[in-house]
């Protein structure tokens, strides 16, 4: 704890962790629990990372008291120039970045970012095709539990059941069939690259829009190593936290002649004033995944995530399309006489962080989950590279069998590869020069 207390340096407004055990000691004890935790184990949450130095500055700072109502030069409140300036440099940053028209940087999350897609594009009641939630879906892809399957009318479609890939014969078909307003394409667990192309030609075929939801591999499109949606899709969403390595929150990049109506779809009519520490972080994230270490890094995520596939194949898991082309990796966990929540119990218990994920199941009770999904974002920006994740997938293995001696494994590859090293930090260039 100490350690991590004098490695924190001191900003002009004096953060200091000693002033935060002081004020509240006992939040002050679950924040470094929380840090002890992330560091300690490995975290294989498919949708997290650690972010760099240079972006905790920014969250943490005090632009985060600053209201900023509206965008830049059209607040609803006095005091803005600065705050302006941070929010055009996101803008410009993020269109540079992904060859956008336009770029709100404003949503909050992710959903947030889906949510004003919608509001700009459609009506309640409107039809929309979006892949099923059991197939990978989002829950802002019309779950039942979320305002998108309240608000509109969803259809779903799905993946082939024995290549694992989706069948774009079948979304043809249902875009036929429901001449939905808008096709959504985009997943929270499907391992491979959406084919933009087809979906556009369907979109257009069938007069719908195009909203590709790349929440996750956006960061992947940022570093070169994915196709980029922004040519095909009428709007993107995105999340900035995922392998873009930025703050939590959302992104929507679209051609100028939806701006507008996307920026009124985002302020006024489903959020209030920007979080402008958060838009702050994803300028200097956006800078940091324009970087050459940027496009080495998501090289990497994908290298590793192909490497630990094959190993995990190896131990016996049944991979959702038989691999992967991402950072991510789905697997059925049954063959192993587990479901996924057991999975996700047994290497918990070993210090492996990662979730479970639905895949089709039929015949199987509402709920029942019987695969896990993990990514390699966030054990690739630690430095593990592909010696590390067949280490990684022997220990998943090993863990799954209940083999009491990884967690010590676990926690003594972790340490090697600590998330926040003394040294410079490898995702700002700093020990590049
Ligand atoms: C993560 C994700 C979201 C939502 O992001 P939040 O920031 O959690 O709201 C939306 N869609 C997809 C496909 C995602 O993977």
């Amino acid at each position: 704890m100490s350690l991590i207390a004098t490695s924190l340096p001191k900003t002009p407004w004096g953060t200091d962790l000693d002033a935060l055990r002081r004020a509240d000691p006992e939040l002050a004890g679950v924040l470094l629990g929380e840090v002890e935790r992330q560091s300690g184990g490995l975290q294989l949450i498919a949708a997290e990372n650690f972010i760099s130095r240079a972006v905790l500055t920014a969250l943490g700072s005090p632009l985060a008291n600053k209201y900023a109502e509206g965008y830049p030069g059209a607040r609803h409140h006095g005091g803005c120039e600065l705050v302006d300036l941070a929010e055009r440099i996101a803008v410009d940053r993020a269109k540079a970045l992904f060859g956008a028209e336009y770029a709100n940087v404003q949503p909050h999350s992710g959903s947030s970012a889906v949510l004003a897609a919608y509001a700009a594009l459609l009506r309640p009641g409107d039809t929309v095709l979006a892949m099923a939630l059991p197939h990978g879906g989002h829950l802002t892809h019309g779950s039942p539990a979320n305002f998108s399957g309240r608000w509109f009318d969803f259809v779903g479609y799905g993946v082939d059941r024995s290549t694992g890939l989706i069948d774009y014969e079948q979304v043809r078909a249902l875009a036929l069939a429901h001449r939905p307003k808008a096709i959504v394409c985009g997943s929270i667990s499907y391992p491979r690259h959406p084919d933009y192309a087809a979906f556009r030609e369907i979109a257009d075929e069938t007069g719908a829009y195009l909203i590709a939801d790349a929440a996750h591999p956006i960061g992947l499109v940022a570093g070169g190593v994915a196709p980029n949606p922004v040519p095909y899709a009428d709007v993107v969403c995105a999340t900035t936290h995922k392998v873009l390595r930025g703050p939590r929150g959302g992104l929507i990049l679209c051609g100028a002649g939806l701006a507008e109506r996307i920026d009124r779809a985002v302020f006024p009519f489903t959020q209030g004033g920007a979080q402008m520490h958060t838009v702050a972080a994803k300028a200097v994230a956006f800078a940091e995944a324009a970087t050459p270490g940027f496009a080495t890094y998501a090289h990497q995520v994908v290298s590793n995530a192909r490497t630990l596939a094959e190993v995990l194949t190896g131990e016996g898991l049944d991979l959702a399309t038989g691999g992967t082309d991402t950072h991510l990796i789905s697997a059925d966990v049954t063959g192993l006489g587990l479901d996924g929540r057991t999975a996700r119990g047994r290497l918990a218990a070993a210090g492996i962080v990662l979730d479970t994920c639905a895949l089709p199941s039929p015949g199987r009770p509402a709920g029942y989950l019987k695969g896990i999904r993990l990514g390699t974002a966030a054990l690739t920006t630690q430095g593990m590279g592909e010696a590390e994740m067949e280490q990684v997938g022997r220990l998943i293995g090993a863990a799954l069998r209940e083999d009491g001696a990884v967690r010590s494994q676990v926690a003594t590859l972790a340490g090697i590869f600590p998330p926040y090293p003394a040294s410079d930090d490898p995702r700002t260039g700093a020990g590049n020069h």
